[in-house]
């Protein structure tokens, strides 16, 4: 062996093992921030998958759908006022063909009748409230729920505008700076130290890099939230690929590189939350949330998911992640036990996915049952009986049993 190796394999050795052991125990070297809030369920562009996106009903419909986090953008207009707008040029949103910094607050257009759905061609949201909104306004109105911010723009004068709005309603720590540019993210801490940042473009590369080379967890980490768009979602639009089998691949192998569990936990166990845009409407999601526990699912319609009950029936949704899971009219008796408590059975449910089925010893015999999870978040929810073996048990044939504790009632209930 040459003296090279002799030195070099032992030291490697041990950057390797010290790595594994402080990505592990990242606590050991780094004292945790402690948030001041950890969002459950947020909504992207104040919830664009149901009202038109960014106005002051989509946030309050959001809102009413549970949602403790809004995600949403601004821009400047001309006469200074900070409005809550994804784009520069009003034309997608409006039809008018003018950026918003030329035009007056009391000028802007009305936003079209029906905007289309990012992440989802094909589908429109509408809404009666068509105003693009002050940031001021959205801050009056929910002065205490967390909120990101994005800056696309590097205009100073927004910056500071949206710095001083923060300060001034007293919300430093519950609103994020959000921006994927390095550059703008440098403005807005400038402007604004006391507020969490998210991860940048670059930021988030690096931190991948610095991962998988072993280093994170020599590191440090001034951002406090780790906002990605799961890449099994966005597949189907924004890859670059036109292949589509290109870009399925590309999709696995990106959620492949950034979907570690070690990641995540490293990065959760120093304060930094991680938050997945889990899923977007329509869009057959094939991921769970991010691991561990406490991720966020940050999505563009908070209440109705790939199937859609409707909206004038009390229904039970998942309480993780609020798809729709059953309509009251389908519960047949809410005597059952789970392995957690009360179960319910009911006659049809949707957005449910059927492990495969096995064969069970039950308090009432024999069955063939197959676990069932929520098809948005992948959580477990119950069982549905395929067979049973005694005839006063042939009832629940086809039927499904969900806990109690996997379920909120939603909609229409008094
Ligand atoms: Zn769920």
């Amino acid at each position: 062996m040459s003296p090279l190796l002799y030195y070099a394999l032992p030291a490697l050795g041990s950057y390797v093992m010290l790595s594994f052991f402080f990505l592990r125990r990242p606590r050991l070297l780094h004292t945790p921030w402690v948030p001041a809030f950890r969002p459950r369920l947020g909504a992207h562009r104040g919830g664009s998958g149901e009202r038109l996106e960014n106005t002051m009903e989509a946030m309050e419909n959001s809102m009413a759908q549970r949602a403790d986090f809004l995600e949403l953008d601004c821009q400047l207009t001309r006469d200074g006022v900070v409005v809550v707008s994804h784009d520069k040029n009003l034309s997608r949103q409006t039809g008018v063909n003018r950026d918003v910094g030329s035009l007056n607050f009391e000028d802007l257009p009305l936003l079209k009748e029906e905007l289309e759905v990012y992440f989802s061609p094909g589908h429109f949201a509408r809404g009666a409230d068509r105003h693009m909104m002050r940031l001021e306004d959205l801050f009056r109105r929910f002065p205490r729920t967390p909120m990101s911010v994005e800056v696309k723009e590097r205009n100073e004068e927004l910056i500071h505008k949206i710095a001083c709005l923060v300060r001034h309603y007293d919300r430093n720590e519950i609103t994020i700076w959000a921006s994927e540019k390095s550059s703008i993210m440098k403005k807005c801490k400038a402007a604004n130290p006391e507020m969490p940042t998210s991860f940048t473009l670059s930021r988030g590369f690096w931190v991948l890099l610095f991962y998988y080379l072993g280093l994170l967890p020599f590191i440090s980490i001034p951002e406090k939230f780790f906002m990605c768009f799961l890449p099994t979602i966005i597949n189907r639009t924004y890859f670059p690929f036109s292949h589509p089998g290109l870009n399925q691949l590309a999709a696995v192998v990106a959620k492949w590189l950034i979907m570690r569990k070690s990641l995540i936990q490293h990065l959760q166990q120093r304060g930094v939350q991680a938050l997945g845009s889990l899923c977007s409407p329509w869009a057959a999601p094939r991921v769970g949330p991010l691991p561990p526990a406490p991720a966020m699912v940050r999505i563009s319609k908070p209440k109705t998911f790939q199937a859609y009950l409707d909206d004038c029936h009390r229904r039970y949704s998942c309480a993780h992640c609020r798809a729709h899971l059953a309509n009251h009219d389908d519960l047949i008796s809410k005597s059952f036990q789970g392995s957690q408590g009360r179960a319910y059975l009911f006659n049809s449910v949707v957005n449910v996915g059927c492990g495969p089925a096995e064969e069970r010893v039950l308090l009432t015999g024999l069955h063939a049952v197959a676990d069932i999870h929520c098809e948005n978040c992948k959580t477990t929810l119950g069982w549905k009986y395929e067979q049973a073996f005694e005839s006063s048990q042939k009832y629940k044939e086809g039927k499904y049993i969900i806990e109690l504790n996997h379920m909120i009632k939603d909609n229409g209930w008094d």
